[in-house]
């Protein structure tokens, strides 16, 4: 259920092991890239991260070359960025990471034309799932509907497993609860960020810049992430706190920027001209359902992506989480193995646990945050501290700044920030270096 990114590379891991495999979507694909209604985020900024390229690349080798062959630009992390953090510009002469950044339909056309190529994978278009199948603890199938169908066109299928991905908004629990058995218990962190992204022509940035992501922090609530994609185009995303959305007139949307931490992003975009009006977005909370705590015995269904664990997307993660998953799931499935469906939903589970940890950790001590998730009390408020003075080293500290973003790429998980001998020496011991104010150089 979702033909979208997580669930076509789910299908095209499950491929290898079974007779077939059914994708189950229920908007129409159109043959070129291009924004569709099921994925609303489709016309925001997408980042792929470096640990979500060399996923892809494991599972699909070649893609990231015909991506790049259609114009999707790759960049150096922070080589090639005005990256503001903590009240500072990070330097540039930090060790670099790759990064790419399609636009969210191309890197979505170009997945789908890879899986849907392969032998034993069929997709029903304009088919919606409206309920499972099954008893409680074991679901067998899919109720569907074929949609702008005259008549109710209910249909039962039935699937030896059932994959959920059908994103954020996925109705899956109540489904369960539908069928007398166990919804999965669910952890949220809000903090009610909202977000705007339009499309813009302009000169590239001054001093060979080829982007900025302003990150807002507890202190400093407005973000940016402006970056090239195919087609000669800017996508510029503006974030700010729940009171505080961006605004969704091109105008209002340009003199938002003039609230960020620094003058640069709003100076560039004065000069820019969009090409769209600016749409917003606002379910960005960190929602996690704990499938994998539903008992050994449930079985019949997987639950992959933004349904299992939807990130704020403010982090760039969950492209990235959603191939990480499947090479979990492919891992799990290697030689031939065949686990229970409990031992794939935690390895898949334990995949997204780095993003989730970043994303509910770096959310937790922001203004307004809500939710049965968010950290508190006396260890994490030290926790939140060490962090802090972490965060306040990287602009200006080679070391500090690689192991943090090594966290932040999802290379390295969270608890390296912790235990790296030298990442504690200077966290603790050293002064924050101070980097120039002026837009940073190569
Ligand atoms: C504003 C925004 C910005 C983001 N930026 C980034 C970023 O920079 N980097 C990054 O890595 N990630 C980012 N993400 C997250 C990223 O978009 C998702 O993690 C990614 O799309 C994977 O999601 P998915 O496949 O699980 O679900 P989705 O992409 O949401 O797809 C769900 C699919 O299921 C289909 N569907 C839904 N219900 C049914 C049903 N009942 N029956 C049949 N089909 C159904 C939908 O039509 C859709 O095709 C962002 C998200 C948002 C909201």
């Amino acid at each position: 259920m979702g033909g979208s990114v997580a669930g076509l590379l789910t299908a095209h891991v499950l491929a290898d092991h079974a007779e077939r495999v059914t994708v189950l979507e229920r908007d129409h694909y159109e043959d070129a890239p291009g924004p569709r209604a099921g994925v609303p985020q489709s016309r925001h900024t997408h980042v792929l991260l470096t640990s979500g390229m060399n996923a892809l690349d494991e599972l699909l080798p070649g893609l990231l070359t015909e991506l790049a062959e259609a114009g999707a630009p790759r960049l150096a992390v922070p080589g090639d960025l005005g990256v503001w953090q903590a009240g500072q510009w990070i330097s540039r002469r930090h060790p670099s990471a790759p990064i790419m950044t399609p636009s969210r339909p191309l890197l979505e056309h170009r997945v789908r034309r890879r899986v849907l190529a392969g032998p034993r994978i069929d997709v029903r278009t304009g088919t919606e799932a409206t309920g499972l199948l099954g008893r409680p603890g074991r679901v067998t199938g899919v109720v569907v509907r074929q949609r702008g169908a005259a008549h109710h066109t209910r249909q039962d299928l039935t699937a030896d497993l059932v994959v959920d991905a059908t994103g954020r908004t996925g109705r899956t629990p109540q489904w369960l609860a539908g069928l007398g058995g166990r919804s999965p218990a669910e952890e949220v962190v809000d903090t009610g960020r909202a977000y705007a992204t339009c499309v813009f022509h302009a000169d590239d940035p001054a001093g060979d810049l080829r982007g900025f992501y302003i990150v807002p922090d507890a202190g400093q609530p407005f973000g940016a992430i402006v970056l090239p994609a195919e087609g000669d185009r800017w996508l510029v995303t503006l974030s700010g706190p729940r009171d505080e959305a961006p605004p969704t007139d091109p105008e209002g949307f340009t003199g938002f920027a003039d609230r960020l931490p620094h003058p640069a992003v709003h100076k560039w975009l004065s000069t820019a001209r969009p090409v769209t009006r600016p749409v917003g977005y606002r379910h960005t909370a960190n929602r996690r359902r704990r499938y994998d705590r539903l008992g050994r015995d449930h079985t019949g269904l997987l639950v992959v992506g933004d349904a299992l664990c939807a990130l704020n997307p403010v982090y760039g993660q969950g492209l990235s989480v959603a191939a990480l998953s499947a090479v979990a799931l492919k891992r799990e499935l290697a030689g031939g193995r065949v686990p229970p469906v409990h031992a794939l939903q935690r390895a898949v589970l334990r995949s997204s646990r780095p993003a989730w940890d970043v994303a509910t950790g770096a959310d937790s001590p922001m203004p307004g945050a809500a939710g049965n998730a968010v950290r508190g009390g006396p260890v994490a408020r030290l926790l939140d501290r060490y962090l802090a003075r972490v965060r306040d080293r990287v602009p200006g500290d080679p070391v500090v700044c690689t192991a943090n973003r090594d966290v932040l790429f999802l290379l390295a998980p969270p608890r390296t920030l912790l235990t790296s001998p030298r990442v504690l020496r200077r966290a603790l011991l050293t002064t924050a270096v101070p980097t120039p104010r002026d837009l940073p150089t190569p």
